[in-house]
C-alpha cells in the first residue's frame, strides 16, 4: 500500500459507504436490562461506521463501550479521524494541536513542540494475533491475554505522500528531524474487536438466537483468555474496495458463530476472526 494513496482513497469513499439500520432491539445486548436503551454503532462511528443497530445498549453499558473505543479512536486512529473529517460526536472536544517530538540539531535530545492537527505525520496502527484457539484447536497455555509482538503501521498526511510530508514539515518547523509516534492500546483494542462481533452477530442473526462468549471481554474487561476467542490472521489479504469488511460464519464442527472483520479494509489491514459465540442446540423431536 503506498501511502500516498491513504487520504484519497478514504476522502473517496466515506460518502459512498452505505449506511445501513437494523430493526431496534429493545433490550440491552451486553448485559439484558430493558431501560434506558440507546442506539449502538456495529463498527465505531469515529471509523466511519454507519450500521447501526436501535435501541440495543443501556446507558451502563454504553459508558463502557465508549470509553474503550475513545481510546482506540484518540490513540490509533484520533488523528486519522480528525484529518479526514470522519464523524465525531464530540467535535468540540477534538484538540486542534498535537505534540511531536523533534529534534533541532542531530545531537539534541528529544523536545517536544505543538503542530496544527492537519499537519501532524499520524501512524495508523493494527496488532496481528495468531489465529484464535478455538479455531485452531491450539492448546496454548503460554499465550493469555492481550498482546501480540506484531504490528501493521502505515504513515499518512493529508495532501500529499508520508516522506514528502515529512521532508516539508521538517523545513516548516525548522528541525533536523521528527519522530512520528502511534499508540497501540492491546486490552481496549480486543474489547473492540469483541464489541464489534458481538454486536455484528446479534444484528444478523437476532438477540438470544446464540450463546454469547464474549460478555465478560466487553463489559468486566476480563481478557485473560482473550487468544482463545480472538486472532487474525499472519498474512495480509489483499486490499478491499469498501471500507470495511464484516461477515459471519459458523465452525460447523465446532458449533462456533464467527465474525470476520477488517477496518479501513481499502488500506489492506489485517483481517481478524473473533468467535462471538456458541450455536444454540436445536431439540430434536
Ligand atoms: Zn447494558
Amino acid at each position: 500500500m503506498n501511502d500516498q494513496c491513504i487520504s484519497q482513497k478514504l476522502k473517496e469513499l466515506l460518502p459512498e459507504h452505505p449506511p445501513k439500520r437494523y430493526e431496534p432491539v429493545g433490550v440491552c445486548i451486553y448485559c439484558g436490562r430493558t431501560t434506558n436503551l440507546s442506539d449502538e454503532h456495529v463498527i465505531p462511528l469515529g471509523l466511519g461506521g454507519r450500521m447501526v443497530l436501535p435501541k440495543s445498549s443501556c446507558s451502563f453499558c454504553s459508558k463502557k463501550t465508549s470509553s474503550f473505543e475513545m481510546t482506540c479512536m484518540r490513540t490509533m486512529y484520533g488523528p486519522l479521524r480528525q484529518l479526514y473529517a470522519l464523524p465525531s460526536r464530540r467535535k468540540k472536544k477534538q484538540p486542534k494541536k498535537l505534540p511531536l517530538k523533534v529534534k533541532y540539531k542531530p545531537q539534541d535530545d528529544w523536545t517536544g513542540v505543538f503542530v496544527d492537527q492537519v499537519d501532524y505525520p499520524f501512524l495508523v496502527t493494527f496488532p496481528y494475533f495468531p489465529m484464535p484457539n478455538l479455531i485452531t484447536d491450539e492448546q496454548t497455555t503460554d499465550r493469555r491475554g492481550a498482546a501480540t509482538n506484531r504490528l501493521w503501521i502505515r504513515g499518512a498526511s493529508a495532501y500529499e505522500g508520508f516522506f514528502d510530508h515529512l521532508q516539508r514539515l521538517t523545513s516548516k518547523l525548522k528541525v533536523h528531524s521528527i519522530m512520528p509516534e502511534s499508540k497501540t492500546h492491546m486490552e481496549e483494542f480486543c474489547q473492540m474487536l469483541a464489541k464489534v462481533g458481538h454486536a455484528y452477530a446479534v444484528a444478523e442473526l437476532g438477540y438470544g438466537k446464540f450463546k454469547p462468549l464474549l460478555l465478560r471481554h466487553i463489559v468486566d474487561k476480563e481478557l485473560s483468555n482473550c487468544a482463545d476467542f480472538i486472532g487474525s490472521l499472519d498474512r495480509d489479504e489483499v486490499p478491499s474496495k469498501d471500507i470495511h469488511e464484516l461477515s459471519i460464519y459458523e465452525d460447523k464442527k465446532r458449533n462456533y458463530i464467527i465474525v470476520r472483520m477488517r477496518f479501513l479494509a481499502i488500506l489492506g489491514t489485517p483481517t481478524y476472526h473473533v468467535v462471538v459465540g456458541e450455536k444454540l442446540k436445536t431439540k430434536s423431536i
